[in-house]
Protein backbone atom coordinates (compact mmCIF):
# COMPACT_ATOMS: atom_id res chain seq x y z
CA UNK A 1 0.00 0.00 0.00
CA UNK A 2 1.35 3.52 -0.62
CA UNK A 3 2.33 5.53 2.07
CA UNK A 4 -0.19 7.99 3.36
CA UNK A 5 0.22 11.83 3.01
CA UNK A 6 -2.22 13.65 4.77
CA UNK A 7 -4.04 17.15 4.23
CA UNK A 8 -6.88 19.46 5.68
CA UNK A 9 -10.26 18.27 5.16
CA UNK A 10 -12.26 20.91 2.84
CA UNK A 11 -14.60 22.74 4.59
CA UNK A 12 -18.07 21.94 3.87
CA UNK A 13 -18.84 25.66 4.10
CA UNK A 14 -17.83 28.78 3.54
CA UNK A 15 -15.63 30.26 6.51
CA UNK A 16 -17.78 33.26 7.17
CA UNK A 17 -20.73 30.97 7.71
CA UNK A 18 -20.59 30.26 11.17
CA UNK A 19 -20.70 33.81 12.23
CA UNK A 20 -21.32 34.97 14.86
CA UNK A 21 -20.81 31.16 16.66
CA UNK A 22 -17.13 31.35 14.99
CA UNK A 23 -16.48 34.26 13.61
CA UNK A 24 -14.20 33.55 10.17
CA UNK A 25 -10.97 35.03 11.80
CA UNK A 26 -11.14 32.18 14.02
CA UNK A 27 -11.83 30.02 11.47
CA UNK A 28 -8.98 31.68 9.09
CA UNK A 29 -6.46 30.57 12.03
CA UNK A 30 -7.92 27.36 13.51
CA UNK A 31 -8.60 25.67 10.43
CA UNK A 32 -5.87 27.49 7.90
CA UNK A 33 -3.11 27.87 10.84
CA UNK A 34 -3.50 25.69 13.64
CA UNK A 35 -4.79 22.57 11.45
CA UNK A 36 -2.51 23.26 8.54
CA UNK A 37 0.66 22.74 11.35
CA UNK A 38 -0.63 19.80 12.74
CA UNK A 39 -1.15 18.03 9.23
CA UNK A 40 2.61 19.54 8.80
CA UNK A 41 4.11 17.74 11.27
CA UNK A 42 1.74 14.56 10.89
CA UNK A 43 3.69 13.94 7.41
CA UNK A 44 6.98 15.00 8.69
CA UNK A 45 6.83 12.61 11.45
CA UNK A 46 5.43 9.60 9.61
CA UNK A 47 8.42 8.59 7.45
CA UNK A 48 10.23 5.75 9.60
CA UNK A 49 7.60 5.02 11.81
CA UNK A 50 6.44 1.98 10.64
CA UNK A 51 3.00 3.38 10.50
CA UNK A 52 3.10 5.20 7.26
CA UNK A 53 0.36 3.02 5.32
CA UNK A 54 -1.68 2.79 8.30
CA UNK A 55 -5.38 4.74 8.53
CA UNK A 56 -5.19 7.53 10.72
CA UNK A 57 -7.67 6.15 12.83
CA UNK A 58 -4.90 3.39 13.52
CA UNK A 59 -2.22 5.80 13.93
CA UNK A 60 -4.01 7.83 16.58
CA UNK A 61 -4.84 4.05 18.27
CA UNK A 62 -1.04 3.13 18.03
CA UNK A 63 1.23 5.86 17.98
CA UNK A 64 2.72 7.48 20.68
CA UNK A 65 4.33 11.44 21.73
CA UNK A 66 5.01 13.41 18.96
CA UNK A 67 3.23 11.39 16.55
CA UNK A 68 0.44 10.73 18.72
CA UNK A 69 -0.11 14.07 19.73
CA UNK A 70 -0.37 15.52 16.22
CA UNK A 71 -2.33 12.29 14.15
CA UNK A 72 -4.99 13.25 17.31
CA UNK A 73 -5.24 16.85 16.20
CA UNK A 74 -5.55 15.71 12.73
CA UNK A 75 -8.34 13.52 13.60
CA UNK A 76 -10.13 15.77 16.20
CA UNK A 77 -10.05 18.55 13.49
CA UNK A 78 -11.40 16.48 10.99
CA UNK A 79 -14.42 15.41 13.23
CA UNK A 80 -14.60 18.43 14.53
CA UNK A 81 -14.87 21.22 11.52
CA UNK A 82 -17.14 18.58 9.52
CA UNK A 83 -19.78 18.33 12.37
CA UNK A 84 -21.25 22.42 11.62
CA UNK A 85 -23.10 23.57 8.89
CA UNK A 86 -24.08 27.81 8.13
CA UNK A 87 -25.46 29.44 11.79
CA UNK A 88 -29.07 30.66 11.53
CA UNK A 89 -31.01 26.99 10.90
CA UNK A 90 -30.42 25.47 14.19
CA UNK A 91 -31.41 21.74 14.40
CA UNK A 92 -32.16 18.72 16.55
CA UNK A 93 -31.44 15.01 16.53
CA UNK A 94 -34.20 12.87 15.12
CA UNK A 95 -34.89 9.27 14.86
CA UNK A 96 -32.41 6.43 16.17
CA UNK A 97 -30.14 8.96 17.85
CA UNK A 98 -33.12 11.46 19.22
CA UNK A 99 -33.91 8.16 21.39
CA UNK A 100 -30.44 6.73 22.14
CA UNK A 101 -29.84 10.11 23.48
CA UNK A 102 -33.11 10.17 25.65
CA UNK A 103 -32.53 6.42 26.75
CA UNK A 104 -29.07 7.23 27.94
CA UNK A 105 -29.30 10.94 29.25
CA UNK A 106 -32.64 11.07 30.02
CA UNK A 107 -33.88 14.36 27.49
CA UNK A 108 -31.91 16.43 24.69
CA UNK A 109 -31.51 18.92 27.23
CA UNK A 110 -30.33 17.06 29.96
CA UNK A 111 -27.39 15.67 27.09
CA UNK A 112 -26.62 19.45 26.40
CA UNK A 113 -26.27 20.73 29.72
CA UNK A 114 -23.76 17.64 30.54
CA UNK A 115 -21.91 18.05 27.61
CA UNK A 116 -21.47 22.09 28.20
CA UNK A 117 -20.34 21.03 32.16
CA UNK A 118 -17.60 18.42 31.00
CA UNK A 119 -16.62 20.82 28.03
CA UNK A 120 -16.36 23.50 30.73
CA UNK A 121 -14.69 21.88 33.88
CA UNK A 122 -11.95 19.91 31.22
CA UNK A 123 -8.92 21.56 33.32
CA UNK A 124 -6.26 23.06 30.58
CA UNK A 125 -6.47 22.44 26.75
CA UNK A 126 -8.59 19.71 25.00
CA UNK A 127 -11.99 18.04 24.33
CA UNK A 128 -15.18 16.94 25.30
CA UNK A 129 -16.91 14.19 22.85
CA UNK A 130 -19.89 12.31 22.57
CA UNK A 131 -19.26 8.71 21.17
CA UNK A 132 -20.69 5.47 21.17
CA UNK A 133 -20.24 2.07 22.68
CA UNK A 134 -19.63 -0.87 20.46
CA UNK A 135 -23.13 -1.90 21.70
CA UNK A 136 -23.92 1.77 20.70
CA UNK A 137 -24.82 3.19 24.39
CA UNK A 138 -23.91 6.58 24.18
CA UNK A 139 -21.24 8.32 26.60
CA UNK A 140 -19.38 12.16 26.89
CA UNK A 141 -16.41 11.81 28.11
CA UNK A 142 -13.17 14.57 28.18
CA UNK A 143 -9.86 13.50 26.91
CA UNK A 144 -7.00 16.40 27.36
CA UNK A 145 -4.56 17.68 24.73
CA UNK A 146 -4.60 15.75 21.53
CA UNK A 147 -6.44 12.26 22.84
CA UNK A 148 -9.14 11.36 20.88
CA UNK A 149 -12.00 8.47 21.69
CA UNK A 150 -10.84 5.76 19.76
CA UNK A 151 -7.95 5.11 21.91
CA UNK A 152 -10.67 3.82 24.59
CA UNK A 153 -12.49 1.55 21.78
CA UNK A 154 -15.22 4.39 21.44
CA UNK A 155 -16.94 5.89 18.25
CA UNK A 156 -16.49 9.59 18.12
CA UNK A 157 -19.79 11.15 17.08
CA UNK A 158 -19.53 14.94 18.56
CA UNK A 159 -16.97 17.34 19.47
CA UNK A 160 -16.21 20.62 21.08
CA UNK A 161 -12.92 21.91 20.95
CA UNK A 162 -12.14 23.52 24.49
CA UNK A 163 -8.43 24.43 23.57
CA UNK A 164 -8.41 28.13 23.96
CA UNK A 165 -7.48 28.54 20.28
CA UNK A 166 -10.96 27.69 19.18
CA UNK A 167 -12.54 30.75 21.04
CA UNK A 168 -9.89 33.13 21.99
CA UNK A 169 -10.11 35.88 19.36
CA UNK A 170 -14.39 35.49 19.73
CA UNK A 171 -14.96 34.93 23.56
CA UNK A 172 -11.66 35.26 25.42
CA UNK A 173 -12.28 33.53 28.69
CA UNK A 174 -16.03 32.59 28.33
CA UNK A 175 -15.10 29.21 27.22
CA UNK A 176 -18.70 28.39 28.73
CA UNK A 177 -20.18 30.65 26.66
CA UNK A 178 -18.46 29.55 23.46
CA UNK A 179 -19.76 25.97 24.30
CA UNK A 180 -23.57 27.22 24.89
CA UNK A 181 -23.40 29.11 21.33
CA UNK A 182 -21.86 25.91 19.58
CA UNK A 183 -25.15 24.20 19.54
CA UNK A 184 -26.56 26.34 16.91
CA UNK A 185 -24.21 25.60 14.24
CA UNK A 186 -23.94 21.43 14.79
CA UNK A 187 -25.15 19.26 11.84
CA UNK A 188 -27.42 16.43 13.64
CA UNK A 189 -27.61 14.65 10.62
CA UNK A 190 -23.69 14.31 9.97
CA UNK A 191 -23.82 13.05 13.88
CA UNK A 192 -26.51 10.63 13.05
CA UNK A 193 -24.77 9.31 10.18
CA UNK A 194 -21.26 8.83 12.34
CA UNK A 195 -23.57 6.86 15.01
CA UNK A 196 -25.36 4.68 12.26
CA UNK A 197 -22.16 3.74 10.58
MN1 LIG B 1 -8.39 23.19 17.79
Amino acid sequence: MANNTFSPVVLPYAQDALAPVISAETIAYHYGKHLAAYINNLNAALPGSGLEDRSLEDIVRIAEGGLHNNAGQVLNHTLYFTQFKPAGNPSTPTGVLLSAIERDFGSFDAFKEEFEKKGAGLFGSGWVWLSAEPDGKLVITQEPNACNPVRRGLNPLLTFDVWEHAYYLDYQNRRPAHLAALWEIVDWDVVAARYCK
